[in-house]
C-alpha cells in the first residue's frame, strides 16, 4: 500500500530554505533578531517587532506549551478528506517565538487537551524533499 501525501505543501522562498533544510535533519531552528532579543517565526531577514535587519539563526529546543488549539472536523480542502478530525495549535515555543502546528500522538479530543499543556516537536517526512514540523504532548 502507498501513503502518497497529496496536501499543500511549503512554497519555496530564499527566506526560508534553511528552515526546511534543518527540518529534514529533524531540526527546528528560529530566526532571532539581536536588536530587541526576540525570536520569532516565520522566518523572514527582517525583525517582525524592530524592522530591524541585525538578525539570525537559533535552533529551538523544540520544547513549548500549548497556546491555543482547534479541533478540525471539517476538511479545508479535499486533501485533507481522509485526515480529519486533527488539531490545529498555536505553540509558544521556549526561545519565545508562537508557531502554527498541527497537535499529533493525541485523539483529537477536548478532554485530553489543554492549552498550558507542554509539549515538544517531533517532525513528519510529507515527501523526500519536505519534512513538516509537528508537536506532541510531552
Ligand atoms: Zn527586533
Amino acid at each position: 500500500m502507498t501513503n502518497v501525501y497529496a496536501g499543500p505543501l511549503p512554497v519555496k522562498q530564499p527566506e526560508s530554505d534553511f528552515y526546511w533544510e534543518k527540518t529534514q535533519s529533524r531540526e527546528l531552528w528560529l530566526r532571532r533578531c539581536n536588536d530587541c532579543d526576540r525570536a520569532y517565526f516565520y522566518p523572514r531577514d527582517f525583525c517582525p517587532t524592530c524592522g530591524g535587519r541585525n538578525v539570525e539563526w537559533i535552533r529551538s529546543s523544540g520544547k513549548g506549551t500549548l497556546h491555543a488549539f482547534a479541533i478540525v472536523h471539517r476538511a479545508p480542502t479535499p486533501a485533507f478528506r481522509d485526515r480529519v478530525p486533527f488539531v490545529v495549535a498555536m505553540i509558544d515555543l521556549e526561545e519565545g517565538a508562537r508557531l502554527p502546528a498541527n497537535l499529533v500522538g493525541v485523539d483529537p479530543d477536548p478532554a485530553l487537551i489543554a492549552v498550558g499543556m507542554p509539549v515538544e516537536v517531533d517532525f513528519q517526512d510529507l515527501t523526500p524533499e519536505v519534512t513538516l514540523p509537528v508537536f506532541r504532548l510531552a
